[in-house]
C-alpha cells in the first residue's frame, strides 16, 4: 500500500517523498493503521534501519492538536544522537504541512538552562534521553500533564544503558491519561515486567 492508503494526509506524504521515502516499509505497514485509529498501548518488535521512527513518527505528528501550546507527545530515546536524528526526520516529515509543529529535543552533555529556555516556548513533541528527562522534571521545568503519547524507542538499549531506574520513574509521573507505544529489537525479562507494569493487557503487538 501507499502512505496514503495508510491513511497519512497528503502534506506528510510530499514531505516523506521529497526524503526518498515512497513506499512504506513492512514495519510501516503494520504500525500506521493501528497507532493512527486507536488510542492504545502498543508493543513493536522492530530492529534499527526498518523505518521504526516514521512508524511511530507520522501518527504522533498527526495527532498534534497545534492550537495548544502543550507539549503532547514524549519519545524517549537512549543516546543523544538518536533523540537529535528522531527531531530531525520529524521536522523534515513535515515541511509541507501548514500548521507549524514544535519539536524540542532535551539530552545530557549540554546546558541544562538552554533547554528550559527553549521549554518555555511553544513546543508539541519532546524527543528526550531518560537521564536529562529526570533532571527536568526534578526542576519542575518540563510540563508533561497533557501527554497523550509516550514513545520508548529502544527501549532494550535504555535499559542496557543503565536507564532503568529513570525508566520507571518517567512511566510512574507521566500517569495514566497517556498511551505508551515500545518499541525493541529485543524483549528481555526486563523489557517484560516493563510492559507488565505500565502498559495495558490488550497492547497491540507487531513482532
Ligand atoms: P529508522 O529505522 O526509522 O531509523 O529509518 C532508517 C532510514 O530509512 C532513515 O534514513 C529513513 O529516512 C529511511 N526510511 C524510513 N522509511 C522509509 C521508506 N518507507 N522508504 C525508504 N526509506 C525509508
Amino acid at each position: 500500500s501507499t502512505f496514503l492508503e495508510l491513511g497519512i494526509q497528503k502534506e506528510f506524504v510530499k514531505g516523506l517523498n521529497e526524503l526518498g521515502i515512497k513506499k512504506p516499509t513492512e514495519i510501516q505497514n503494520a504500525t500506521i493503521p493501528i497507532l493512527l485509529n486507536s488510542k492504545i498501548d502498543f508493543v513493536g518488535l522492530a530492529q534499527t534501519g526498518t523505518g521504526k521512527t516514521a512508524a511511530f513518527g507520522l501518527p504522533i505528528l498527526q495527532a498534534i492538536n497545534t492550537d495548544s501550546q502543550y507539549i503532547q507527545a514524549l519519545i524517549l530515546a537512549p543516546t543523544r544522537e538518536l533523540a537529535q536524528q528522531i527531531k530531525k526526520q520529524l521536522f523534515k516529515y513535515t515541511k509541507y504541512v501548514e500548521n507549524k509543529i514544535f519539536v524540542e529535543t532535551v539530552y545530557g552533555g549540554e546546558k541544562i538552562e538552554r533547554q528550559i529556555q527553549n521549554l518555555k516556548r511553544t513546543t508539541h513533541i519532546v524527543v528526550a534521553t531518560p537521564g536529562r528527562l529526570i533532571d527536568l522534571i526534578e526542576k519542575g521545568e518540563i510540563n508533561l500533564s497533557k501527554i497523550s503519547t509516550l514513545v520508548l524507542d529502544e527501549a532494550d538499549e535504555m535499559l542496557s544503558m543503565g536507564f532503568k531506574q529513570d525508566l520507571n520513574r518517567i512511566l510512574k509521573y507521566t500517569g495514566k491519561n497517556k498511551n505508551t507505544w515500545l518499541f525493541s529489537a529485543t524483549m528481555p525479562e526486563e523489557i517484560k515486567q516493563i510492559i507488565k507494569t505500565y502498559m495495558a493487557a490488550d497492547a497491540a503487538r507487531i513482532e
